[in-house]
């Protein structure tokens, strides 16, 4: 729900202020879906409210789960006829995280990645932004699997589709409101962040949310091939991006996450593995960077995953280099929903 206009109407039309804390506590903290539900509310105020201020800017089209239930996709159909989606995620039991999409489309065109692929339409709003996490509070209190007093819906990364540093102003935005306790009430350390390598906002983001994660997509640990790749290179090669997050480190002493999705016969190779151990190695303070593995999910395109073995042989090979690294499941491929394959379709 945008905030702002909610604001604007209770000005407007002489609303006690009061009122403003009793809505947002209702919709933003308890997920309500309408206001007709808000009991303390005057009956003709819920009315009226239900009438001018629309919950969610958008329709729910599909959703759908996971065979092994650890993950439920939804697409959305905004205002305007775009298309998003966003993902639900239970990385253990009984503890959710939302991966939500910052632009339509992105202007990237990342190779291996499907929302690339289909090239940018625009960026998204902050309440197009903040009402994919208000849907999914929504969700989780409806759905009878989920209805669960004891569950944790913790985490909010941005790393569905779209770039989000290239749309920072409204993503910056959308983080405040997150972590406002009046509206969503997230901790800082709950937010991620992930890139593909827009480096020039890195700063910003670290002075901006100083406890919140920041995750690099990076895939490639030498130029030539990050260039074919992901074009993101071209502006902000291997060289800026070390610098980038050597001042990250150096302000705020946090790990950085280091996402390298696996192709076969790409990049998972030996010597891709120690191009990377050199790449982290010569970063100080390396030991603040964790290694995530994701073997790909393919989306066609004549790229496929790397071998489990080739995995496993990718990892050793970081380890003995002094790498701290983990191989991440990826979940939710059976329905589109993981790591690359979010196409809104
Ligand atoms: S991987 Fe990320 S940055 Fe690259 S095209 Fe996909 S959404 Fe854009």
């Amino acid at each position: 729900m945008d905030d702002g206009k909610l604001k604007d109407f209770i000005l407007k039309n002489k609303i006690p202020a009061y009122r403003l804390g009793q809505i947002q506590k209702a919709i933003f903290l308890e997920a309500q879906p309408s206001f007709l539900n808000i009991s303390n509310l005057p009956l003709e105020l819920r009315n009226v409210l239900e009438k001018e201020i629309a919950i969610l800017p958008f329709e729910i089209n599909t959703i759908l789960v996971s065979k092994d239930n650890r993950a439920i996709k939804a697409l959305l159909t905004l205002k305007d006829g775009n298309l998003i989606e966003t993902v639900l995620i239970s990385p253990k039991p009984g503890v959710w995280s939302a991966c939500i999409s910052s632009q339509v489309g992105c202007a990237l065109g990342c190779l291996f990645c499907a929302t690339g692929r289909g090239g940018f339409k625009r960026n998204l709003t902050v309440d197009e932004i903040t009402s994919q996490v208000l849907f999914w509070r929504q969700y989780i209190k409806s759905d009878l699997k989920l209805k669960d007093e004891n569950l944790k819906f913790e985490n909010i990364v941005y790393m569905g589709m779209g770039e989000p540093f290239l749309n920072w102003e409204n993503v910056k935005k959308s983080i405040h409101e997150l972590i406002d306790p009046k509206l969503f009430g997230f901790r800082n350390r709950s937010i991620s962040v992930s890139t593909a390598g827009v480096v020039d906002k890195i700063e910003d983001f670290s002075r901006s949310f100083p406890q919140a994660n920041l995750a690099i997509s990076l895939h490639f640990a030498d130029n030539a091939k990050r260039n074919e790749f992901m074009k993101v290179n071209k502006l902000h090669d291997l060289d800026k991006l070390k610098e980038a997050l050597q001042n990250y480190l150096a302000r705020s002493n946090r790990r950085i996450f280091i996402e390298y999705i696996l192709m076969d016969r790409v990049n998972d190779s030996r010597e891709d593995a120690l191009k990377l151990a050199r790449f982290l190695k010569g970063i100080n303070n390396d030991k603040m960077l964790h290694v995530n593995l994701i073997r790909y999910n393919s989306i066609g395109f004549g790229l496929n995953p790397s071998s489990p073995e080739t995995t496993q042989k990718f990892k050793d090979a970081l380890k003995k280099e002094g790498v701290t690294v983990t191989i991440r499941k990826s979940l939710g491929s059976d329905i589109s929903g993981a790591c690359g394959q979010l196409a809104g379709e």
